[in-house]
């Protein structure tokens, strides 16, 4: 079948991947053996937009013009800074949308317009609806928007599996955490139940360890004024970031970050030793948090532990050994291995893509909504009168896609019009819930008729978890005109147009660095006149060291002997010599 291809897309809080079928089986992109892109994006120096890897290598270095973990703000309406302009988290998206895009095509060989982009099981409508547009900024139509742990469900299935089962599926990622219980039977894989914190994830571990070393650097070296230090704060976030994985396979590790700052005129080296135990104790709460929302998926799924089939782990901060014992503690059986935590997500897309494009992928979605949608009315909170009692609509764990239909009868006769405020939560006061937008009708009939027979609601939540509001008067089975007035960062097609533009022509623009480098390049680079000699030493043992690196350091050391060759050509000495540490760093192993 030649039909338009449709790519699936993770779109990560740390790493991206897209997948493609291949042959009619989902296959995760890689470029040199790499299928993890960074969700990391920045400006060099020279004001050109850099994605990935090199983006996330000049976040410590350059954080003022580098963005990371943007899928945080998505929904919120926040800009954020780059450089010297401010963009909204759908443009810094779409560089990576479509950074991943352009992998697609030149796997296919063809360019690629649509996609499935996954997101979060607990996003809410306006994070969903700033997720479809990032994809319509990068250029992409996005067919369908699935949930993060479902499609790790349909990747699993698509393994051919076969049977009846029931999956519970714990997805613990950079920046938020799902849980969801799963049934596969016949094929079809349905979502009974999902519940998690958008708000919770690997950053957050990160930021407490950071917190431990900048304690260290500010009371163990008397350093004044470092949590304030932005640039030392990004430093210490990655080594935090790096101690926090290796703790995952070491019982302890040692931190040791150069020039952390002086004390009368002395600099300041910072060396400091971890240990598991004291970071699963910082960690201990939110885990204990994750493990109450999986006694919640279980109970709204009606599943009980010893019913679980499998245990699904998603997302990098999975790995982390304390999660798998806390869920063999609580469930009877340990977490199972067999697909990988960090392509899973994409494969899956990928899976549901291929159902679009109507391959037969032996398995069928239905997803349901993890919150539930409602609106406010006058009634009572705990027994008193209270003017906004949360009205549940359509309840959590619904099927997708779902309508409710509700009777309204306006206050008034001669009400000329009417404003429905719809909420998601499951808090009994509206106003605890997440307020996702106003809907205002106008034109309402003036006949005493039409007053007292009333209004009648529809709420439509379609597969992509996104909701629309109906309002038709019931005497005469006109629909009202409905306006959405607040709906969260519902961007105007003027705006997405605008901001396409502005990221094309950010895109366009010549890249200063050539993408592919080759040994001579970097030969050459070492025999650059004009470099002290510290800084050739380092470049030359780097590129004797290259060839018996392995993979992973060696597209490392290739990024950074150009970023440093770059910062030396461009004059900037700061730069340099932190890149010229990241790699000594490096070479102090290898050598
Ligand atoms: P994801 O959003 O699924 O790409 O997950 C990214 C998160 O997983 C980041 O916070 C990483 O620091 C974290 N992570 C990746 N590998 C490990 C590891 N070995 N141990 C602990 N956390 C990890």
């Amino acid at each position: 079948m030649d039909s338009e291809p449709i790519v699936g897309i993770d779109l990560g809080t740390t790493n991206s991947e897209v997948a493609i079928l291949s042959g009619g089986k989902p296959e995760v992109v890689r470029e040199d053996g790499d299928a993890m892109v960074p969700s990391c994006v920045g400006l060099d120096e020279a004001g050109h937009i850099i994605v990935g890897r090199r983006a996330r290598n000049q976040a410590a270095v350059a954080p003022e013009r580098t963005v990371v973990s943007i899928k945080r703000l998505m929904g919120s309406g926040e800009r954020v800074p780059m450089g010297a302009e401010t963009y909204s988290p759908q443009e810094i998206s779409a560089f990576i949308l479509k950074e991943l895009k352009e992998r697609a095509a030149r796997a296919l060989g063809r360019d690629v317009r649509k996609a499935v982009i996954t997101v979060p099981a607990y996003f809410t409508d306006a994070q969903r609806q700033a997720t479809r547009e990032a994809g319509g900024i990068a250029g992409l139509e996005v067919v369908r928007i699935i949930n993060e742990p479902t499609a790790a469900a349909l990747s699993y299935e698509g393994q051919g599996s076969g049977g009846n089962r029931r999956i519970l599926v714990y997805d613990l990622g950079g920046g938020t955490f799902d849980v969801s219980v799963v049934a596969i039977e016949e094929g079809v894989v349905e979502v009974l139940a999902s519940t998690g914190d958008n708000r919770l994830g690997g950053d957050d571990f990160d930021a407490l360890v950071a917190k431990r070393l900048t304690a260290q650097v500010e009371t163990g070296l008397g350093i004044e004024g470092a949590a304030a230090d932005r640039l030392l704060q990004a430093r210490l976030r990655r080594a935090a970031e790096q101690a926090k994985m290796d703790l995952s396979t070491q019982p302890f590790v040692r931190v040791e970050e150069d020039h952390v700052g002086s004390v009368g005129g002395e600099a300041k080296h910072l060396s400091c030793e971890l240990n598991r135990g004291d970071f699963e104790q910082d960690i201990d709460e939110m885990l204990a948090r994750t493990m109450r929302s999986v006694t919640t998926a279980l109970n709204d799924a009606d599943v009980r532990p010893s019913q679980l089939d499998r245990i699904l782990l998603v997302g990098g901060s999975t790995r982390i050994p304390r999660i798998t014992q806390l869920l063999a503690e609580r469930l009877g059986q340990e977490p199972h291995g067999e697909v990988d935590p960090d392509l899973c997500v994409a494969l899956g897309a990928a899976v549901q893509a291929g159902i679009e494009m109507g391959h037969d992928m032996h398995s069928v979605l239905v997803d349901i909504t993890p919150y539930t949608f409602g609106t406010s009315a006058v009634g009572e909170l705990y027994g008193m009168p209270y003017e906004y009692q949360f009205i549940p609509i359509i309840r959590r764990n619904t099927k997708l896609p779902a309508t409710r239909t509700e009777a309204f009868a306006t206050v008034t006769e001669f009400q000329e019009e009417v404003e429905i405020k719809v909420y998601q939560g499951e808090d009994p006061d509206a106003l605890k819930n997440v307020e996702i937008g106003s809907f205002r009708f106008t034109g309402l009939n003036q006949q005493r008729e039409a007053y007292e027979q009333g209004l009648l609601f529809s709420y439509h939540l379609d597969l992509d978890g996104l909701l629309k509001v109906h309002a038709v008067e019931r005497a005469t089975g006109r629909e009202l005109r409905g306006v959405v007035e607040n709906a969260m960062e519902r961007a105007s097609e003027e705006a997405l147009a605008a901001s396409r533009e502005r990221i094309e022509t950010l895109w366009g623009e010549e890249d200063a660095i050539p993408a592919g480098s080759t040994g001579e390049e970097l030969e050459e680079a070492a025999g650059d006149p004009g470099m002290s000699d510290e800084f050739q030493d380092t470049l030359r043992r780097a590129r004797a060291a290259l060839d018996s690196a392995p993979a992973e350091d060696r597209e490392e050391m290739i990024e950074l002997i150009r970023d440093l060759r770059y910062a030396l050509r461009e004059e900037c000495a700061e730069a340099a010599a932190a890149v010229k540490q990241q790699l000594d760093e490096i070479l102090f192993y290898l050598e």
